[in-house]
């Protein structure tokens, strides 16, 4: 098969600056590529990794394995009342582009998910979120190619599992389950802008306008000041998920640290900060080798120049053995590592 490359390198398509190869690599650009991909003796023999971007993705070395990326394109707007429309995007389309394109078209949802790097077919795996909204407010379905049956299925939003930066793509079809397209509900003005988050509400205030377009440029350049740039510095953006712990743990934890942030998470649970634990560990700007954490944002693990994915593992499991040791929390990765 002609798309199949060999001993393909990866640097490019990962966030982080890491040098690293696949043994073999496939662009799927039409859903026929897909097919006659499964049809070949090394899809069934290989170990395989989808892959977007790679802006949430950790390479501790090479992957020998086949890694598939969709290079899906389209954007169609396929149905539309008075208050919604729904359009339905290829997974290789980059996100932000996306969001750019349905706030010139003034249709309201995506927005506050401005300037997250990666692909289109990337937002369902992670039910992305920023700024108090996620990706799974918006989805409606969601369309792909499972290699186990070999066939295109369809999953309506309720069956996607979404939860915290996770939903079925990443568990039961990690690395089985090829998003090919992606269909979300976005909204007509007039809009409900959500704005609840930090201090959005008053920088919109301060523009004096309350537009989708204000919204993502509010939003951009408050990432822009705060997150490292991923063309100059190898990151990929919060390295660790939020912890969830349980109400009892969160009330001791509050006890010794009254001003530690606590978040109710649904039954008996508290969701915590990762970045607090981390800051208040003595861990910002924490150097290890050729890895840190982030100056302005300890939960970023930057890569300083050079470094080999093992060097950044090794800092991440430097700090969860010290937050562990001093908050008993042991913080999980967001980001995916191979
Ligand atoms: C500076 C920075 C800021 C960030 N900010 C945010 C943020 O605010 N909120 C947030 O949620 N995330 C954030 N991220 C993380 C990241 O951008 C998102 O998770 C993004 O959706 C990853 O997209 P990607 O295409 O790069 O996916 P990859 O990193 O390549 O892959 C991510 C996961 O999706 C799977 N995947 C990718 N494409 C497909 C497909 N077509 N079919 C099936 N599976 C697929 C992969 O197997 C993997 O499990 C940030 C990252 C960086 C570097």
């Amino acid at each position: 098969m002609g798309l199949i490359y060999q001993n393909y390198s990866l640097d490019h398509l990962n966030t982080f600056h890491l040098s690293a190869r696949a043994s073999y690599f496939a662009l799927i650009r039409q859903p026929a590529e897909m097919e006659q991909l499964a049809r070949e003796d090394l899809f069934r023999e290989q170990p395989k990794l989808i892959l977007g971007g790679g802006s949430n993705l950790l390479l501790t070395g090479n992957f020998n394995g086949l890694v598939i990326r969709s290079g899906i394109q389209g954007l169609e707007c396929v149905d539309e009342t008075d208050e919604s429309v729904w359009i339905r995007v290829g997974s290789g389309m980059e996100w932000d582009e996306l969001v750019a394109w349905a706030v010139a078209h003034d249709w309201g949802g995506l927005e506050n998910l401005s300037a997250i790097p990666g692909d289109v077919g990337a937002a369902p795996v992670q039910n992305i979120g920023a700024y108090g909204a996620e990706a799974k407010d918006m989805i409606e379905r969601v369309e792909g190619f499972d290699f186990n049956s070999k066939t295109w299925k369809t999953f309506e939003a309720g069956e996607c599992e979404f939860d915290y930066r996770n939903s079925i793509f990443k568990k039961k079809f990690k690395n089985e389950f090829l998003v090919s397209q992606v269909t979300f509900r976005l909204s007509k003005a007039p809009h409900s802008l959500l704005t609840h988050y930090g201090n959005l509400e008053e920088e919109l205030q301060k523009t004096g306008t309350r537009s989708l377009a204000e919204m993502r440029r509010i939003i951009t350049d408050i990432r822009r000041l705060k997150l490292p740039d991923i063309h100059t510095t190898g990151n990929a953006g919060s390295f660790f998920k939020n912890p969830v712990v349980s109400l009892v743990q969160a009330d001791q934890l509050r006890d010794a640290y009254p001003n530690m942030p606590a978040y109710p998470a649904g039954d008996r649970q508290v969701k915590l900060s990762a970045a607090w634990l981390i800051d208040q560990s003595g861990l910002k700007g924490y150097t290890m080798g050729r890895a840190a954490t982030h100056t302005q944002q300890p939960l970023v693990l930057i890569n300083t120049g050079g470094a080999t994915g093992e060097e950044i593992w090794k800092l991440a499991e430097y700090i969860r053995e010290f937050v562990f040791d001093r908050y008993g929390v042991m913080l999980e990765p967001e980001v995916n590592v191979y």
